[in-house]
C-alpha cells in the first residue's frame, strides 16, 4: 500500500517527538509499504517567524513572510530524515519546490493547483521514505508560498491524491475528530466515522484539527482521510464519502469560531443594486464577508447588515465610509466587535424538524443573545457575543446529548 502520513506541530515540537515519528513511519515501511510522511513546523515555531516579520514591518510584504514562514517546515523535514537515518532507515527530505507542488501566487493563502509526485516515486524505487515538508509550495514563477495557516493538513491530502494512495493518516494531538473541541468540552466524544460533507462544515466553521481545504481534496480526489492520535496507537476518525446510518444521527458537531465582528449600515435605501455599492469595494480590497441578514426598517429602508472577521473590520468600515457615503452617512454605519459564531453540523438535520428550536431553546436557556443566525442545509450557526463562546458550545453539546 502507499501510505501517507501528516504529523503535526505538537507531534514534531521536540527531539524526542520527532524521534517517536521516525520510528513509527520506519515501522509502517517494515510492514512492506511505501511511505511519504509530511510534517508541519515544530509548534509554536510559525508563529515565532511571523512574529520576527512582524517586528521588522507592520505591514511585511507577503512575498517575503512566505519565504520566512515556510522556514519551520524545511528545519522539521531534516531532523527527521535525520531521525530516520539515526534509527537504520533509509529517508529523503523533500521541499515545496523540490516536488513540485504549484501553486497560484497568492501568497500566505495559496492554493494547490498540481502535485507532482516524481521525486516521491524516485524516493520509494530506492526504498526510502519520503519526507515532506507541508505548508509549502512554489508558483509559476519559481516564488516560494505558503498554503494559509494548518495548511499543511492541505500538502498531506493533495500528496497523497497525486500518489493515489491508500490512505491519509492525520496524527495530532488529539484521538480524533470529535464531538467538539475536546480542549474545550470535556466530555466530548470521538467519531468513528464522519462525511466529507459534515468534517467540511465542522473545519470551515471553527474545527481546527483539518484544514477546510485538505476535506476539500479528500472529498473531490476520494482520499480516505484517517485522523488519529501521535501518541497512541488507538483507531481515530476515518473522514469517508457519506454513509446511511450517519443520517440517523442529528447533530454530529459542535464548533465556534471567534473574532467576528458585525456591520450593521442602518435605513439605507433597498433600491435594486445597492447590494453591489456596498460589497464591490469590500470584494475588490479582499475582505471576506460572511452571515449576510437584511431587514426592511421602515418604506423603503432597510437595515444591512454583514459580518467579517476582525482583522479586517476596521478596513471594512473605512471602506464603506469612503465608497458608500452617498447612501449611508458614516453614523449609519455601526460595529459590533467581539463575537463568535456557534455552530451545530449533522447531515442528519436534513431529514428532521426541530433542530433549530433546540438550538434556540439551548441558547435562550444561557441567556445568550442571538444577534444573527444563519443555516445551510446541515448545519445551523447562531452570532453570538464572543465571551459566551465556550459556554455555548458546552449548552450546544449537552442539549442534543452529544457527550460521553
Ligand atoms: P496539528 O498541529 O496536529 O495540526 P491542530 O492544533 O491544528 O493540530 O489541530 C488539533 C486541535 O484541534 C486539537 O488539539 C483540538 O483542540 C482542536 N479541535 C477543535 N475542534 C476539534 C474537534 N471537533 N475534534 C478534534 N479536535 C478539535
Ligand atoms: N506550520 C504551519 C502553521 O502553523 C502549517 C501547519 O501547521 O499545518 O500554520
Ligand atoms: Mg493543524
Amino acid at each position: 500500500m502507499i501510505i501517507v502520513q501528516k504529523f503535526g506541530g505538537t507531534s514534531v515540537g521536540t527531539v524526542e517527538r520527532i524521534k517517536n515519528v521516525a520510528r513509527r513511519c520506519l515501522a509502517t515501511q517494515r510492514q512492506g509499504h511505501k511511505v511519504a510522511v509530511i510534517v508541519s513546523a515544530m509548534s509554536g515555531e510559525t508563529n515565532r517567524l511571523l512574529g520576527l516579520a512582524q517586528q521588522m514591518h507592520v505591514e511585511p510584504d507577503e512575498r517575503e513572510l512566505d519565504v520566512i514562514a515556510s522556514t519551520g517546515e524545511q528545519v522539521s523535514v531534516g531532523l527527521l530524515a535525520l531521525a530516520i537515518h539515526a534509527e537504520g532507515g533509509k529517508a529523503v527530505s523533500l521541499l515545496g519546490h523540490q516536488i513540485r507542488v504549484l501553486t497560484d501566487s497568492a501568497f500566505a493563502r495559496a492554493r494547490i493547483r498540481d502535485v507532482e509526485g516524481q521525486a516521491i516515486e524516485e524516493a520509494f524505487a530506492q526504498n526510502k521514505i519520503a519526507v515532506i515538508a507541508g505548508f509549502q509550495g512554489v508558483d509559476d514563477a519559481g516564488n516560494i508560498t505558503t498554503l494559509g495557516r494548518g495548511g499543511s493538513d492541505t500538502s498531506a491530502v493533495a500528496v497523497a491524491a497525486a500518489l493515489k494512495a491508500d490512505v491519509c493518516e492525520i496524527y495530532t494531538d488529539v484521538d480524533g475528530v470529535y464531538t467538539a473541541d475536546p480542549n474545550v468540552v470535556p466530555n466530548a466524544r470521538k467519531v468513528d466515522r464522519i462525511s466529507y460533507e459534515e468534517m467540511l462544515e465542522l473545519a470551515s466553521l471553527g474545527a481546527k484539527v483539518l484544514q477546510i481545504r485538505s476535506v476539500e481534496f479528500g472529498m473531490k480526489y476520494a482520499v480516505p482521510i484517517h485522523v488519529r492520535s501521535s501518541f497512541n496507537d488507538n483507531e481515530g476518525t476515518w473522514v469517508v464519502p457519506e454513509e446511511k446510518a450517519m443520517e440517523a444521527v442529528l447533530v454530529s458537531g459542535v464548533t465556534a469560531t471567534k473574532d467576528e465582528s458585525k456591520i450593521t449600515m442602518v435605513g439605507i435605501s433597498d433600491a435594486t443594486g445597492i447590494h453591489s455599492k456596498v460589497f464591490r469595494p469590500l470584494a475588490d480590497a479582499g475582505v471576506g464577508v460572511d452571515t449576510i441578514v437584511q431587514a426592511l426598517s421602515a418604506e423603503g429602508r432597510t437595515d444591512l447588515t454583514f459580518t467579517v472577521s476582525k482583522g479586517d473590520s476596521k478596513r471594512a468600515r473605512d471602506l464603506l465610509v469612503k465608497h458608500c457615503s452617498d447612501f449611508c452617512p458614516p453614523d449609519h454605519i455601526r460595529t459590533v466587535e467581539n463575537l463568535s459564531k456557534v455552530s451545530i453540523v449533522g447531515v442528519g438535520m436534513r431529514s428532521h424538524a426541530g433542530v433549530a428550536l433546540k438550538m434556540f431553546e439551548a441558547l435562550a436557556k444561557e441567556n445568550i443573545y442571538i444577534h444573527l443566525i444563519s443555516t445551510s442545509e446541515i448545519k445551523i450557526s447562531c452570532v453570538i457575543d464572543g465571551k459566551y463562546s465556550e459556554l455555548a458550545v458546552r449548552a450546544l453539546h449537552d442539549a442534543f446529548e452529544l457527550g460521553s
